[in-house]
């Protein structure tokens, strides 16, 4: 019988609950279970396609094509292991299939109810992901608070799961802040969040406490009193080092033990030594890599959060090539200082920032910057290269010049359909594609494949009718579209290391399995300092 374990988070969002259901998930993957993830978004967006990043952070892209939640990205890397699209369930998805069965006359005449019928969908969508998968486990990850007047239907959907005998467990994740003031933790808010959880019907089996410091044994008691918690179902889980730690203080903690024994499991252990070393690594030298950018201030607070998948990526390649990543954000609308020892332009939407991006492109090509851009990045790099080396002073994308002389970046006509018909969500070029290398390329050579995979999200692509021409002054296209011929990679002959890719190679990147794209950026990058 599948098993489910539910985990609500309580008191503030943005709390990391994606990388603690993560970790805990690895835990139970290494002691031989299949296990899958689902992310509950309680918004009415279908998909996160269509929110702006100061609205969502990054929109992460599945293998089949989903525009999603970050978090999904954070279950993939820490499992190593490919979730569908149909794992991110919104309360979009959820009402607009109610609404085609009730108008396909599949409820018998019956009144379609919010609190039986919305229910009843999530709990098909929530089975359906398990069967899927396979999965012997599967962790349901509730976006937003609880209390949260949006989450209401999926508690009373994992609530009644439980009540026909379903084997769902529950681990809520709290926040205790120390306020400066205080001088202490409290733990009142979390008293509280559990009681807003109790109200739903639902009594935690599992509390995480996270903070920025470790939890007491004075609190965790009086955290277990007043929750209806045994000492030994609070778990403490501090701000630490690097997210890919997590694991490792749950375990310590007996976190994987408790969880089961509560499920029922095994008794063996995780088996968790590749993710030692990983921790273990030693990182000294630096490494300076600049991410040109647009950065979102939402009130005084600036975001950084839209290139999430990219810095993970950074960091899995520098863990596996021995320096320590130091990030500088710079932004693309300002002038800055390029002291770097690599630089990544990454994927973007829009006018803003874009002079500056071309600006900087043109500043790692001629001072040999190690250079990788990403979606964006490839098609500004070409942009840059008709301006300066072709001579096309007005060389743009149709994205931003619609009747442009000089077109080089432009949409496929079935594109131009979606937008006049205003199709915008899930309508660009999405998903998982195949790219043929070209045979002695350096990116051949980085992926060790005449042939690769990787994830796609954007309407634009290089404009075949100016291939040649690119590629007369020093422009080689490394990579193409195996049916639809079109440029999928670049590379440069004329420098130590300019790649760009028309996917996002972020997205395939683990911790034991980091990118060929940004590993050949940073031994690139340590090469120069060396020189
Ligand atoms: N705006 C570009 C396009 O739609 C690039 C998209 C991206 O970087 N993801 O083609």
């Amino acid at each position: 019988m599948t098993k489910f374990v539910v985990i609500t988070g309580g008191v503030i969002s943005t709390l990391g609950k994606g990388v603690i259901t993560a970790s805990a998930a690895l835990l139970l993957k290494r002691k031989n279970y299949k296990v899958t993830v689902v992310k509950i978004d309680p918004y009415i967006n279908v998909d996160a396609g269509t929110m702006r990043p100061t609205e969502h952070g990054e929109v992460y892209v599945t293998f089949d094509g989903g525009e999603t939640d970050q978090d999904l990205g954070n279950y993939e890397r820490f499992l190593n292991q490919k979730i569908s699209k149909n794992n991110n369930i919104t309360t979009g998805q959820i009402y607009q299939n109610v609404i085609k069965k009730e108008r396909n006359l599949e409820y018998d005449g019956k009144c379609v109810q919010v609190m039986h019928h919305i229910p009843e969908e999530i709990e098909r969508r929530v089975k359906k992901a398990g069967q899927d998968s396979k999965a012997d486990i599967v962790f349901i990850e509730v976006g937003g608070t609880v209390g949260d007047y949006e989450n209401i239907p999926y508690l009373e959907a994992l609530r009644r799961m439980k009540l026909r005998g379903e084997n769902v467990s529950f681990i809520h994740v709290s926040y205790l802040p120390i306020p400066r003031t205080a001088g202490e933790m409290k733990s009142k808010p979390t008293q509280h969040s559990v009681k807003a959880l109790s109200a739903q019907g639902i009594q935690a089996d599992i509390l995480v406490c996270r903070a920025s410091q470790i939890l007491d044994n004075v609190r965790r008691e009086k955290i277990g009193l007043f929750c209806n918690l045994k000492d030994d179902e609070v778990f403490s889980c501090p701000d630490l080092k690097s997210i890919y730690e997590v694991p490792f203080l749950l375990k310590k903690q007996g976190f994987d033990k408790k969880l089961s024994e509560i499920l029922g499991l095994n008794n063996k252990e995780p088996e968790l030594s590749d993710w030692k070393k990983y921790i273990a690594t030693k990182q000294d030298q630096e490494i300076t890599i600049g991410i040109v950018g647009k950065y979102f201030k939402t009130g005084d607070y600036q975001l950084e959060d839209s290139y999430h998948s990219v810095v993970e990526a950074i960091k899995h390649a520098c863990n596996h090539e021995k320096v320590k990543p130091v990030i500088k954000w710079l932004n693309s609308d300002e002038n800055n200082n390029l002291e770097i020892d690599a630089m990544i332009v990454p994927g973007g939407f829009g006018k803003t920032g874009v002079e500056g991006k071309i600006e900087s492109i043109k500043y790692a090509r001629e001072n040999k910057i190690p250079f990788l851009g990403l979606c964006y990045g490839l098609q500004l790099s070409v942009i840059e290269h008709a301006r300066n080396l072709l001579g096309l002073k007005d060389a743009n994308t149709t994205e931003i010049v619609p009747d442009t002389n000089n077109p080089v970046i432009s949409t496929m006509p079935e594109q131009i359909k979606l937008l006049q018909k205003k199709n915008y969500g899930g309508s660009m070029r999405l998903g998982e594609q195949k790219a043929v290398l070209k045979k002695a390329s350096l990116t051949a050579n980085l992926y060790k494949s005449l042939e690769v995979f990787e994830r796609h999200r954007h309407r634009y692509e290089v404009n075949p009718s100016y291939k040649e021409r690119l590629e007369a002054k020093g422009l080689v296209v490394s990579g193409v579209h195996p049916d639809l011929g079109l440029v999928e990679f670049i590379e440069r002959k004329d420098h130590p290391y300019f790649v760009a890719t028309q996917a996002h190679p972020e997205f395939t990147s683990t911790p034991l399995k980091p990118n060929p794209l940004f590993l050949g950026l940073i031994r690139a990058a340590k090469k120069k300092i060396l020189d």
